[in-house]
């Protein structure tokens, strides 16, 4: 059996017209001779009344933050009656399909409520719907623990959901359908001339997911690499060939640059030594942020200063630590760290300062930098995001 999983986004499965393409796509893959798993987002964006947003701005956020587990039951919904309403278009459509929860779908999650981590995904429900040629129709973003109880995936996670199931069924590849062609070298939404990547590997892409590409979750590019099975990307309403992701890309490309992204809401916070003299916490201070869950990025230690940036979510729970503890600080709201990816920057002498002269001939101030082999990061004012990524955009030629 030639099996193939295809999952479509919450845009994807939002209207009638949409819908109707999902058959369509899916009807050509049992025409080219594959057994098809369906797996489905919630129907819609914030403020469509069924889509995760929507869910959960019913709760209150003391009592979502206090109760992941209940939160997690509410976003499930989301899910569930898209496979269902998903099922009746596939009847409407004369296939045969069945809707199945993450759980039913075989999806072992640990109880990490809102975040879970699967533990394992049992195939045999899904192999026996398969064997009776009907379409099983999964809820992405979901799974169940050991006890029953239905946790989530993290935000965005029905890509984590199709390419677990992908992994497990040893498909022949995992179709990621969505509202854009495929991975683009920026965001299409923030750089117009953003152009389609063709192919790409595994570890390119999920640089560029972790670091703000919403275009897929970073935890299915791991959950497919892992299984070496082929990602593509592509838009359910044309026939774009789409991006082709697997474990070499594209060993033509000479680029040194692949794309462009970038993580809002960033604080960056700096703690100078000469301002907190005689205060024993100093030392401590990344010992005590951690313990109080407060997770870093951008961390710069130097004699006489440390500098990081926090979530902004974490900026009150920071300030009233520091308040306790009497550490003096400053800090910088509303930042956004870039990230300018690409496997062939290694060793390439300049990237870094072509990047900082760009920026600078532009008026745009750089906070902090940073870099790793495939990755260098700049953090910036978050007002100069759309003028920043256009303009490295351009200076590296990626349209
Ligand atoms: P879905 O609901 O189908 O999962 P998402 O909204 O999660 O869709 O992801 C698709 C969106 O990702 C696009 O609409 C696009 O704005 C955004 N995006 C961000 N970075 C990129 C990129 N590099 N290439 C393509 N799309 C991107
Ligand atoms: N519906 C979920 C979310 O909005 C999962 C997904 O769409 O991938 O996060
Ligand atoms: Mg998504």
């Amino acid at each position: 059996m030639k099996i193939i999983v295809q999952k479509f986004g919450g845009t994807s499965v939002s209207t009638p017209e949409r819908r109707k393409s999902v058959v369509d796509k899916v009807k050509k893959a049992i025409s080219e001779g594959y057994s098809p798993v369906v797996v489905v987002s919630a129907m819609g964006r914030k403020g469509e009344a069924y889509a995760t947003d929507t869910l959960l701005s019913l709760l209150s956020s003391d009592f979502k933050d206090e109760n992941k587990q209940a939160a997690d039951l509410l976003m499930c919904c989301g899910e569930i009656i898209s496979s269902v309403v998903m099922s009746n278009v596939f009847y409407e459509n004369n296939i045969a399909a069945v809707p199945l929860t993450g759980g039913q779908a075989g999806i072992l999650t640990d109880d990490n409520f809102s975040d879970a981590k699967s533990l394992n995904v049992s195939t045999k429900i899904l192999m026996d719907i398969l064997s009776q040629g009907k379409v099983p129709v999964v809820t992405g973003f979901q799974g169940v623990t050991q006890d029953g109880f239905l946790t989530t995936l993290g935000r965005g996670g029905s890509d984590t959901s199709a390419a677990l199931i992908g992994a497990a069924l040893k498909a022949e590849a995992i179709e990621i359908y969505t509202d854009v062609d495929g991975i683009m070298t920026a965001d299409p939404r923030i750089v117009e001339e953003a152009a389609l990547i063709d192919i790409i590997s595994y570890n390119e892409v999920f640089q560029l997911a972790e670091q703000g590409a919403k275009v897929i979750h970073p935890k299915a590019v791991e959950a497919a690499m892992r299984g070496n099975i082929p990602l593509i990307i592509k838009n359910t309403m044309s026939d774009c060939k789409g991006t082709l992701i697997n474990n070499v890309g594209d060993i033509q490309n000479t680029r040194i640059i692949t794309g462009i992204t970038h993580l809002s809401g960033r604080t960056q916070v700096s703690i100078k030594s000469e301002d907190n003299q005689g205060n024993n916490h100093y030392k401590e201070l990344l010992d005590i942020l951690a313990n109080n869950n407060i997770s870093l990025d951008l961390i710069n230690i130097f004699p006489k200063e440390k500098i990081f940036t926090i979530d902004d979510s974490m900026k009150n729970r920071l300030e009233k630590i520091f308040k306790d503890i009497n550490i003096k600080y400053t800090i910088i709201e509303n930042c956004s760290n870039l990230a300018i990816v690409g496997s062939r920057m290694t060793g390439i002498p300049g990237v870094m300062a072509k990047i900082i002269k760009a920026l600078s001939d532009s008026n745009i101030e750089v906070l902090q930098t940073a870099d790793s082999h495939m990755t260098i990061w700049c953090l910036i004012h978050t007002d100069n995001v759309q003028k920043a990524i256009n303009t490295l955009h351009r200076t590296f030629e990626l349209s």
